[in-house]
Parts: structure tokens; sequence; C-alpha cells
């Protein structure tokens, strides 16, 4: 199943699609491919098409590469060694010297720091805007600009962009549009249906699902942004290797149900944070009284499973809050299946401090997993004490 893929469901793909029995053992799983290089049928010939080297091509990675594409609705699927290393093969092929890109004000900080710290280096230069507001992404526009680059649901305060109208605003100034999709995974959310020309993915997070693997991939339907795309991972060399991308490609076929349950639990907890005394705001897009709520009804299928608040307390509450849980874990990083706790201002956003992508001082993240609702919420009632 590769071809005409897009007749089959999205549970029946991610289990499917690109991932024909073996044609040699009848393997029903894809094999992990843990080979550096192929043997080749005389000088310069090589066998069983594209296969000569690791770095180039490896099966175990093309099966990820096409499951993925299937699931996104996109023409071609590139798998990278981690979320960064796919951003940064967007950034550097499409972007050259002189130009300028718009980011989001609230971007993953690692995503800021490598446009920040790195691409200017290399004479890009960017604004920061608040791409919830579309008005505010064309002002954010210049002659030069080459990418706008959205998150939605945006990490950590969970903002949702238009992506049609920032798509809009993208094209009408000869850019293209990046979705990083990472929080929504194309279970809730496919942004090239949506007007985006790329779509970039931590597959480290709901993807590969299990907080085993880290991964990144790139989406889209151009062809020569395909080969660019290819051309730079095969000379700069980021591939995760074939057991990576086996896990990767395990995770991603149980990601409806896992997507299902963790906008169940994470609605729930919404609810119960939403009653307390000691919380300001919840930040979850499911909430009608969210300021994205009815964009995010309309480009998504449910609000997935990251929940941010604001402690009353303000930052010594919310750093107690976020040691005090016991199922919880503390730590960085999102979209396994247990849940994890952590305060974005020191953690995984301190790096942005000081910037235009400060984060509140008594925020705290949610990744909400998939254990037992009631056990979950008991855990962060306890913890707020
Ligand atoms: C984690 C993350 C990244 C970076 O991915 P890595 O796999 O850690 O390199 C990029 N964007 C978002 C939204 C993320 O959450």
């Amino acid at each position: 199943m590769t071809d005409d893929s897009s007749r089959f469901g999205f549970e029946t793909r991610a289990i499917h699609a690109g991932q024909e029995p073996d044609p040699r053992t009848g393997a029903v799983i894809v094999p992990i491919y843990q080979t550096s290089t192929y043997a080749q049928d005389g000088v310069g010939g090589t066998r069983e098409g594209d296969y000569e080297y690791s770095r180039t091509a490896n099966p175990t990675r093309t099966a990820l590469e096409q499951q993925l594409a299937s699931l996104e609705g996109a023409r071609h699927g590139l798998a990278f060694a981690s979320g960064m290393a796919a951003s940064d093969a967007v950034l550097r092929t499409t972007l050259r010297p002189g130009d300028h890109l718009v980011l989001g004000n609230d971007a993953y900080g690692g995503t800021f720091r490598l446009i920040d710290k790195i691409l200017t280096g290399w004479g890009v230069s960017y604004t920061v805007a608040n791409l919830a507001d579309a008005g505010a992404a064309r002002a954010a526009v210049r002659p030069e600009t080459k990418l706008i680059w959205c998150e939605s649901p945006s990490n950590p305060l969970l903002g949702i962009a238009d992506i049609p109208a920032l798509a809009g605003v993208a094209h009408g100034a000869g850019a293209r549009l990046v979705v990083d999709n990472t929080f929504a995974t194309p279970y809730l959310q496919t942004p090239l249906a949506l007007g985006a020309d790329i779509v970039v993915h931590s597959t480290t997070k709901y993807l590969g699902g299990h907080s085993d693997v880290v991964g990144g991939a790139v989406l889209t339907n151009e062809d020569e942004l395909r080969e660019q795309l290819f051309f730079l991972r095969n000379g700069a060399g980021a591939v995760p290797g074939a057991f990576d991308a086996w896990l990767t490609l395990r995770g991603i076929k149980t990601l409806a149900v896992r997507m299902e349950r963790h906008c169940e639990n994470a609605e729930r907890i919404a609810e119960a944070l939403i009653a307390h005394p000691k919380v300001a705001q919840v930040c979850y897009p499911g909430l009608p009284g969210h300021p994205g709520h009815e964009v995010a009804v309309k480009q998504m299928r449910r609000f997935g499973g990251m929940v941010s608040f604001r402690h009353a307390g303000g930052e010594q509450a919310a750093l107690d809050a976020s040691a005090r849980t016991k199922l919880f874990v503390l730590a960085e990083s999102l979209g396994g299946i247990e849940s994890l706790i952590e305060h974005p201002g020191r953690m995984t956003h301190a790096s942005a401090a000081g910037s235009m992508l400060q984060v509140p001082a008594d925020l705290v993240r949610l990744s909400v997993g998939i254990e037992d609702a009631r056990d979950l919420v008991a855990d962060l009632l306890e913890a707020l004490g």
C-alpha cells in the first residue's frame, strides 16, 4: 500500500502505508535494515533500486518516510536525525543570505535559538510576530521575506494560528508557510491540506510516542524542494539510524488510538484546573474561552494532549507544584504515553529568557499521558495543595 493510499482511512494508513510484507521473507513487520552499505551488481550499478549507502537511503527509513507522507497527505517525506535537524534543513534550503523570515512569538525555544544564534550568523534576518493574528503576520512581512514559520498549537502557550489565513499572507508575499505540526500530529491536523507549503515534525514527541527515540521529519508536495532537502540531508548527513527509524515507524502505528486518549485525558485535566482557586489561567484550545478555540474547531479534529496553566501564586508556587507531583514526571520533552510536568521558564524555554519569546514565570506545562485520567487529576490536585 504505497501509491493510492489516500483512499484508506488514517488508522489503516498508519499501519500499512509503506509497510508491505518483506518481499524476500514475508516478514509482516518492516525489518530493521541495520546495514551501512549494499552489494552492487557491477561497478556503478546498484541492486534493488536505489540503495547504495545508508546515509543516502535505507529501506527502514524509506518505510517511515512513506508512512509519514501518507498520514500528512504529502507527496514527499524525509526523515531526519532530530526535529532540529529537520528544521535546520528547511531553513537552509528555503533561505539564502539576505533573506528574511517571520517567526511566531511563542515558537519552540530550540527553533528560536537555531534562527537567532545560528541562521543570523549566516546572513538571515527575522521578525518575531504574534501569528495568532494574521494581520500582525502581514505587518511583519518585508520584500525579502521568504518564510513564515508557525506552530499551531504553539509551545508552551498553546496559541492557535489560522493556517489558511497565514498561508494567504505568505503566498501574497511570495513566501512559503512552514507549520511545525509536532503538537497536533497529522491525526489532529494536516497543514498541507490547509494551505501550508512545508510541515516539520519532531517525531521524538507524539509520533514516536514512547519517549524512547529522537527524530524529525519534513513533508512537502513540492518536487524541487524535495530534491534540495534530499541533497542537503545526504550532503550534511543528519539522518536517523535504522533502529531509530524502526522505533518511530512502530510508534506511529498506534498514533490514532494514543491521540484519542491523550485528548480525552487533557480535556479532563483542563476542566479540573479551570475550577481550581490556585490556577489563574488554563491554556487549552479545547476550552471555549481560549482565544483560538473557533479556529481550532475549524482546522483540528480534537485539541491535543498539551495543557499549560499559570499558577495564581507566582513563580515559586509554579516551581513548587512542578516538583510535587508523583505520577507526572518532572522532565523536558512531551508526547509520550507517560505524563510529564515542567516549568518552561526554567527548563525548555530558558534560552528564550530576555527575548520576545520569554514565557510567563508562573507557567507550568503538562504533557498529559494516557494513564487513568482520575489518577492524573488526583495527582495534580494534590500537588497544587
Ligand atoms: C521538541 C520540539 C522540536 C525539536 O525537536 P527535537 O526532536 O528535540 O530536535 C521542534 N519543535 C517543537 C514544537 C518541539 O516540541
